[in-house]
């Protein structure tokens, strides 16, 4: 959400989303200096946090040092000296996302620095799995999870396809399939897969990055999966109530968080700053919260 505007988030609202879960990841801009990394992990727990709230969206993350930057390994280094730090915040419900980018050595050696943080955190795990020669670096991925000790009700493999989602189902993960628009996994494909799989440990995400992708891809695959007749069960746990079980064992996110949210209030500040610009702030009253069942 950190490269998403407002807009975005007013339409997420309107389209149904009460929650959003935003992985720490790669900015583009590769990082120089830790401090880019502090202020990004300030940000992810604070300044977006408090956003996200303005538009009546409950905000989490997961904290980690993301595969490609895991290349710069003098600053890498540093970077896992601050995880613990942030990892212990409010609101965050995993370390990640962490894995193989390239599958080089350094990603190596930090993804596997990462899951100990996890295990010694008692903190559920998001993996990205590369997007050249995936399969392999899905199952090396689960390999080096199970040399861990890590339990794989503990993991969420994310970014799956056609090619690793058995793979991933019958060694007990959750598949997370992140739907593009255009590229990776689509909505229709995705419905298709939940066809054949079923719902269970699967999970539905929305990419929403600063390339072309789309943060309403978890509501529009929804609806795909209805007018293909998928039950609403099955629809309900790939599209909610999965990602809320996993990242629940964080102890960090629970449903009552947004069935009885606090009323958005506009006019709050985050460290003396608003997100208004000139507009009548949006200040709902608590009663009509209460009426509307929001
Ligand atoms: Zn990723």
């Amino acid at each position: 959400m950190v490269s998403r505007t407002t807009n975005d988030y007013e339409a997420m609202k309107k389209a149904g989303i009460v929650a959003v879960i935003e992985p720490a990841f790669w900015l583009g801009q590769p990082r120089t200096t830790v401090g880019s990394f502090q202020d990004y992990f300030s940000t992810l727990v604070g300044w977006e946090r408090f956003r996200a709230k303005q538009f009546g969206i409950k905000h989490y993350c997961t904290i980690g040092l993301n595969s490609k930057e895991a290349n710069n390994v003098a600053l890498a280094e540093e970077v896992m000296e601050l995880l613990p730090l942030y990892a212990g915040k409010e609101g965050v419900v995993a370390i990640g996302e962490i894995g193989y980018d390239d599958q080089t050595e350094a990603e190596d050696r930090f993804f596997r620095a990462q899951l100990e943080l996890a295990k010694e955190m008692n903190l559920p795990v998001m993996i990205h799995t590369p997007h050249r020669d995936k399969r392999k670096g899905t199952l090396r991925s689960m390999a080096v999870c199970e040399e861990h000790g890590m339990d794989p009700t503990m993991v969420v493999v994310d970014h799956n396809n056609e090619e690793t989602v058995k793979d991933v189902l019958d060694r007990g993960y959750w598949a997370g399939f992140t739907i593009y628009p255009h590229s990776k996994m689509d909505s229709t494909r995705m419905a298709v897969v939940v066809e054949q799989y079923g719902p269970e440990r699967i999970i539905v995400d929305s990419s929403a990055d600063w390339g072309v992708s789309d943060p309403l891809a978890v509501p529009k695959t929804a609806q795909i999966m209805r007018d293909r007749g998928i039950s609403e069960e099955h629809i309900r746990m790939t599209c909610y109530r999965n990602a809320l079980d996993i990242y629940g064992k964080s102890g960090q996110i629970k449903e009552s968080d947004w069935l009885s949210r606090a009323p958005i209030n506009q006019t709050e500040l985050h460290d003396g700053n608003s997100v208004l610009r000139g507009q009548t702030p949006l200040v709902e009253d608590a009663a009509s919260l209460k009426s509307n069942g929001n």
